[in-house]
This record gives structure tokens, sequence and C-alpha cells, in this order.
């Protein structure tokens, strides 16, 4: 039987790829991004807690209640952004799914969306599942910033929607205001609609701010903004997240969700409700900041080249170029079998597989973990 292609993504995932060979050759694994160590003690207390005191059946659609009131409290804290919980937000079993999710509610065959490249994995095959063409525009390396004369090149009059990311996964770059205005003034006499993948918010690092869509009046009126409590809240297989849209879009959003998921695991969310409104957690951002930075000082010792180190996410771009000039596939799975460290090849953000030689590195881990790695790095002749 011949079963259809759906999208163009060919094998298996990088990140299901690099786990598996990381733990067959028993490596450090600091490819997939997860944090390797516990969350939160009254996190875990208040999951026990609420399945302990029955809280095991369906959640409403759009999302527990008090889930919902402590993020928008926690927008107004922290932005001074007004969400309204009923109508402009949706908790969704992650963010991935809520992309997904984003762009069925508006795509439709023959639209077309823009991707920046380097981009997580999962945007192209999402658009080419709902029979949309992937426009894709490659940011600019060293620094990976826009370049916003081949997005506007790159504007069709069936462009229907475009998807940005920061914090960034691969490269760890964060936009700047200006970006946001760059990115207004050439969808504003247009009927684009932004995807704002912000899983990353809270991690922003050296005492920089997140620039959120949210906080752009103009642009927030035409977005769908993501979030994944995964990142916040070091849980990544509670596969718990969220999505921030204007009324109209949230209904169009829940118009799919209601017949794709219905709703989102209810202890989970009711963990996360009292956990953020007790708002006693240390921001995840200081936790990330001593990781990264230790990570940096002990990468000098190494032969690899940190070009630029991350402005936030969970991630440190390198190069390898003073250790070999394998194609980066074949040298991330060299690492791991060899040298027992494994990492992202950062060709796999790229759908053309564009191989700039550079490899990604998780640094969300215990210190011990990142030390170990460091030492088995250390042992590479440059
Ligand atoms: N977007 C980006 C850029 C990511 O790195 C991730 C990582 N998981 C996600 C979305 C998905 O988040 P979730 O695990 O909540 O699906
Ligand atoms: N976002 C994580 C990463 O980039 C992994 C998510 C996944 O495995 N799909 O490593």
């Amino acid at each position: 039987m011949q079963l259809p292609q759906k999208h163009s993504a060919t094998g298996t995932t990088i990140f299901t790829v690099m786990s598996a060979l990381a733990a067959e050759h028993n490596a450090i694994n600091l490819s997939q991004g997860f944090p390797d160590f516990h969350i939160d003690e009254q996190l875990s207390r208040l999951l026990g807690e609420a399945a302990k005191n029955g809280h095991n059946q369906y959640s409403p659609m759009p999302g527990l209640p008090a889930l919902r009131q402590a993020v928008a409290a926690s927008f107004k804290k922290r932005y001074g952004l007004t969400v309204d919980p009923d109508t402009e937000l949706t908790i969704t079993p992650g963010a991935t799914y809520a992309i997904y999710t984003a762009f069925t509610a508006i795509l439709q065959p023959g639209d077309e969306a823009i991707v920046l490249e380097p981009a997580y994995d999962s945007y192209i095959p999402n658009i080419e599942m709902n029979g949309a063409k992937a426009v894709p525009v490659a940011l600019t390396a060293p620094d990976f910033h826009v370049d916003w004369n081949k997005v506007k090149d790159a504007i069709t009059p069936r462009t229907k929607a475009i998807i940005v990311n920061t914090p960034h996964n691969p490269t760890g770059a964060i936009w700047s205001k200006e970006d946001w205005d760059q990115l207004a003034e050439l969808v504003r006499d247009t009927e684009i609609i932004i995807l704002s993948d912000e899983v990353y918010e809270q991690l922003v690092l050296d005492g920089k701010k997140h620039n959120s869509v949210l906080e752009h009046e103009e642009l927030r009126q035409r977005s769908f903004a993501l979030y994944s409590f995964g990142k916040v809240y070091n849980n990544t297989g509670w596969k718990i997240g969220y999505c921030v849209a204007p009324p109209a879009f949230t209904q169009a959003f829940r118009r799919i969700h209601q017949f794709l998921c219905f709703t989102v695991n209810t202890p989970g969310q009711y963990a996360l409700a009292g956990h953020i409104a007790a708002d006693t957690a240390a921001p995840v951002h200081t936790i990330m900041q001593q990781k990264r930075d230790h990570f940096l000082s002990i990468m000098k010792d190494t032969p690899f080249t940190i070009f630029k180190p991350a402005a936030g996410s969970y991630f440190q771009i390198a190069g390898y170029e003073r250790v070999s000039d394998m194609p980066d596939m074949e040298f991330a799975q060299w690492l791991t079998k060899e040298h027992g460290v494994a990492t992202i090849p950062v060709s796999a953000f790229y759908s053309n597989k564009k191989d700039d030689k550079l490899i990604r590195f998780c640094f969300a881990k215990k210190e011990e973990t990142l030390d170990e790695a460091v030492n088995r790095l250390k042992k590479i002749k440059g």
C-alpha cells in the first residue's frame, strides 16, 4: 500500500536520532534540549497532590481557568501586559502542538509561509502538512541576524504567514525591538499573520530583556505567540504550553484545538497553576546564566570555537574547524561515538541541509555533566 508523504522531511527528527545515538554509545547527551536536573520540589509536590486530590478528569477545553489566570497575571507582572485569560489564552500540550495548531488554523493549500533558517525542525513539515508551501529565508551568519531585504523579497501575494523565533533555537540569538519594527513595516499593508515562537522567553541572559511580539501593539493584532512551560520550569517532559492570540485568532485556534486534542493533562495544569501563583521559584534565567557562563569558561580549553556567546535559549553554537573538516552530521556522529559527547549538527535546521560546519551544544545541564563532557572534549587534538 502506498501511503501519502504529508511533508518533505526525510527520516526521523534529529533530536531523536542524536539522543538514541548518545544512549547507544553511552555518551553525554548535550544534543536534544532538555535539563538533566530535578524540577522544583514544590512543583513535583503539587503534581502529586493534584492527582491525590482527585483532579484526574478532563479540564475545560481552553485550559484550566486557574492556570490561564496565573499566566495572565505573570504577563502583567513581568511585562505590564494585559492578556485576557478567557479570550486570548489557550493551554496546549506543548509548544510544538501549539505551532501546528496555529498553522492549521490559518493555512490553506496554495498558501506560502516564510521560515527563517536555521529553524526548529517542525516548522516546515507543519506548513506542508497543511498543503501550504514553506519559503525558507536564511539568517545571516555569524550572528544570525535577519536580513530584512531578503524577507521582503520572499513575500508574494500568496504569503499567509511568517514564523519567527526569539530567543532562537539553535543559535541563541535574540531579537531587538527594531527587528519587530522592521517586520511590522513589511507586513503593514498585507494580510500576513505572524507566528512568534517565544518558548525561551524566560531564558534571556546577560541582563538583557526579551522583546515579545505581544509588546508590539501593531503586530500583536496579527500574531499567535507560542510558549512552553517546559522551558521555564525545567520539565520538558510534561509537554504543556500555551498560545496567546487576539480573540478572533484564539477562536480560530480553538476551533482546531477542540478536535485535535480537546484538552491537556489536568494534574499538570493544577500543579503549574499553583506553582506560578506562588511565585517562589528562582527565575530560570539565573540558573541558566550560571550554566552558560560555566560552559563557556571550560570550553576555552578545548579546540572548539565559540564565535558568539548565546544571548538566550539552552544552546551554544560552536565551530570545529580546528578539529576536522568533516560535514557536520558526520562530525556529530564521530564526536558521539569516538569521544562520548552528543551534539546537534546545525545543518539539521536547514531544509537544504546547508552545512556551515557548526554544532549545537545544550548547556541546560548539571555542572558535573558539563564538566565531564568538556573533559572529554579537552582530549581532542586541535
Ligand atoms: N520551539 C522551539 C524553538 C523549541 O526549541 C522547542 C523545543 N522543544 C519547541 C518549540 C517545542 O516546545 P514543546 O516541548 O513545549 O513542544
Ligand atoms: N527543542 C528541543 C531541541 O531543540 C527538542 C525538542 C524535540 O526533541 N522535539 O533540542
